[in-house]
């Protein structure tokens, strides 16, 4: 077996023990890289179907139980004719080691053990498990001190077998109960049978009852008193030995009725009130027990010692009222007793009549109570008021909001004065949980509307709403501010809501004042709220007539200006500069076709500005028409002559030309042109006559 691999993961390594049914082995699951406990059955018992279906079931059931003092079972398989059940690894070694070697043991260290089995048991006795095989071999002590119980369910496999031939399992009858002797089903109190002798073992350092044969000891079981503890082992504590005493009781009925009440038992008896506590004596009614207990009849299939089974007969003695009673002994009793206990239970059920038709009369005459008129009272004051009356104030109290009664006030009552009502009648109550109030939304960023119809909403009437309207950056009509504030509670019958509203930015637009007189400029910013600082307005000769403003800056026309603006400046044009030059410019021009009338128009583009209408006539024979063009060092004049919309002349007038021709700024002089009457669209140089000093 060593060295093989069970299942494909667990790697057998050593073997650990042995008992009578398996064997077994510390092994290596490969797959969870732990070590584990792998229990194999012995090869005699692979042939016994009905033992490895039991074998398989009781492990897979013990597979469930999870618990600190229970060796974990994690899997069951059959490889071939192994059939195997894989455990927790428990290193260390187990309680019959430490009996052989160290008992009797410390009472405290024994109680410890113990407490720790009873706690395992109590879990498996929750699950249904019960173990039927509890004996130091079966309980493993870990290196770190902690009992681990092992082998649940897995002595039931056994017990309709042949296993119950080998010795070492017949050796198990040291620990079983009586009742699991006579071979009656055993239950959660055999188990705590069986640690109340594993208790007496640590203690005493010896077994309670011991004889030639197993059947020796199944009857010592049944009827041999034990052996007291304490006449054992004098360090005995009274309350540790009554646990013992109690645990072991031969009828189940006497002993602890779960492992739960001897797990309670066990914690708390070593502490100092406990350790002196009376002895334990089971309260019966009947005669002496011990003195009148009979002999149970066993019946012995087969011949000798170690191969025996233990049955119990058909008509073996009965373990009832504190002792084992002989089913013939029962026939032969007195004849009037049943008759006597008829009449007995008789009496006690007329009487019970009699009592339950007082209580019913009782119940049915009710005193009736006018109820008070509680409304308008404190909660408390009413609930006593209808109390003292015997009235019950019906629960839960029902709540409502109200704008009349205040908080914790009744309301109104469904029954009251002149009402009557029968004493111990519920009332019901309305009571008041004052004024309903409403939470006011963020209405900051809604439009006026939207904030209105959501506090109408909420029945905040208008005329409680106010707004007061402001210049703001954000968009005109839009909610900048409000009072109370968002999640504020407010009383919306009395409380009034204030709303902010933006006007939209404090901006006007830039009047244009290009062209205007200062005065005439100053004028049109007042209107708009606007100031004109006397060192803001700069006067500086410009191409543009003097007198007038040439240039606003820093706003354009339109650009939107915050009040009282600060900055806004004006240029005004004091006259041409120096370096300008002015020629009065003379262009004869007549009709498109002679005797006919045409409409002349010159378009003059200069300094000054460009496609100024310098002249416009009808005209029916030549005629000249005179206008000054300004030219300045970066740019010369260009005039256009029209005849019925029909360019005639486009003429060039270079600063170079009013120069030559002697026009400057202060003194201009004028040039003359002849128009010819079809003259073509070209360029013309005018040099003609230049008569009177031109100027602006
Ligand atoms: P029985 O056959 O009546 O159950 P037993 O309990 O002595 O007798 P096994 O249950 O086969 O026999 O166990 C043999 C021994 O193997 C135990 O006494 C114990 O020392 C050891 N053993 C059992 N299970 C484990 C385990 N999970 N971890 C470590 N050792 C174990
Ligand atoms: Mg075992």
């Amino acid at each position: 077996m060593i060295g093989t691999r069970l299942a494909g993961r667990y790697e057998i390594l050593e073997r650990v023990g042995g008992g009578g049914m398996a064997l077994v082995y510390k092994a290596h699951d490969t797959l969870l890289h732990r070590n584990v406990a792998v229990k194999v059955l012995r090869q005699q018992y692979v042939h016994d179907e009905e033992f490895v279906r039991r074998f398989r079931r009781e492990a897979q059931s013990a597979a469930s139980l999870s618990h600190s003092n229970v060796v974990s079972v994690y899997d069951v398989g059959q490889e071939g004719e192994t059939h195997f059940i894989v455990m927790e690894y428990v290193e260390g070694c187990n309680l019959n080691d430490i009996i052989k070697e160290q008992a009797p043991l410390q009472v405290d260290r024994a109680v410890h053990i113990a407490t720790q089995i009873c706690d395992a048991l109590g879990s498996a006795h929750a699950n249904g498990i019960i173990h039927r095989d509890i004996k130091p071999h079966n309980i493993l002590i870990g290196k770190n001190g902690r009992i681990k119980v092992t082998d649940f369910g897995i002595a039931r496999a056994a017990t309709s077998s042949s296993i119950t031939q080998t010795g070492s399992v017949i050796g198990s009858v040291h620990y079983f109960s009586p009742e699991h002797a006579k071979g009656v089903s055993a239950g959660e109190k055999s188990d705590l049978y069986s640690l109340g002798i594993v208790l007496y073992q640590m203690l005493t350092g010896k077994l309670p009852f011991l004889g030639e044969s197993p059947i020796s000891v199944a009857l010592k079981h049944l009827q041999e008193d034990v052996e007291e503890p304490r006449a054992v082992n004098p360090m005995i504590p009274q309350s540790v030995e009554n646990i013992i005493l109690k645990a072991m009781r031969k009828s189940p009925e006497e002993r602890y009725s779960t492992a739960g009440e001897m797990l309670r038992d066990l914690e708390t008896c070593l502490s100092p009130q406990r350790l002196n506590e009376p002895k334990w004596t089971y309260s019966s009614d009947g005669d002496d027990e011990e003195a009148t207990r009979v002999m149970p009849a066993l019946r012995v299939d087969g011949q000798s010692g170690a191969g025996d089974e233990l049955r119990a007969s058909a008509d073996a003695p009965v373990w009832r009222n504190g002792k084992y009673e002989d089913p013939e002994e029962e026939k032969r009793s007195n004849p009037w007793i049943k008759p006597i206990i008829w009449f007995a239970v008789l009496l006690v059920m007329l009487g019970g009549a009699w009592y339950g038709v007082k209580a019913l009369q009782e119940i049915l005459i009710i005193p009736e109570v006018t109820v008070p008129d509680v409304t308008g009272w404190p909660l408390e004051d009413a609930k006593e008021r209808l109390e003292e009356v015997g009235l019950v104030v019906a629960q839960p109290i029902a709540e409502e909001p109200s704008r009349d009664v205040a908080l914790n006030h009744v309301i109104r009552q469904d029954k009251k004065d002149p009402d009557t009502a029968k004493v111990n009648t519920t009332i019901r109550l309305v009571v008041s949980t004052g004024i309903e109030m409403v939470t006011i939304p963020p209405l900051e960023g809604k439009t006026k509307s939207e904030a209105v119809t959501a506090l109408t909403d909420l029945g905040i009437p208008e005329l409680n709403i106010e707004t007061k309207e402001e210049f703001d950056d954000r968009p005109a009509g839009e909610v900048i501010e409000q009072f109370p504030s968002a999640n504020d509670s407010v009383d919306p019958m009395t409380d009034s809501v204030t709303l902010k509203i933006s006007k939209g930015p404090d901006t006007v637009p830039m009047p244009d004042l290009i062209g205007k007189t200062v005065d005439e400029a100053e004028a049109l910013l007042e209107k708009e709220g606007l100031t004109l600082k006397k060192e803001n307005i700069v006067e500086e000769p410009a191409y543009y007539p003097a007198g007038k403003v040439y240039e606003q800056f820093p706003y354009k026309p339109g650009n939107p200006v915050k009040p009282p603006g600060e900055e806004i400046m004006i240029y005004v044009s004091t006259g041409l500069p120096d370096e300008a030059r002015v020629t009065t410019y003379k262009v004869t021009v007549g009709p498109r076709q002679e005797g006919a009338e045409s409409e002349i128009r010159i378009v003059v583009s200069d300094a000054m500005g460009d496609r100024k209408e310098a002249a416009k006539r009808k005209v029916k024979q030549q005629e000249t028409f005179s206008f000054d063009v300004v030219t300045s060092p970066s740019k010369n004049a260009v005039i256009e002559v029209f005849q019925d919309d029909v360019k005639n002349n486009h003429i060039t007038w270079t600063y170079q030309q009013a120069g030559e021709a002697g026009g400057n700024a202060s003194s201009g002089e004028t040039a003359e042109e002849t128009q010819p009457e079809h003259q073509p669209e070209g360029e013309q140089q005018s040099d003609d006559e230049i008569t009177v000093p031109g100027g602006l």
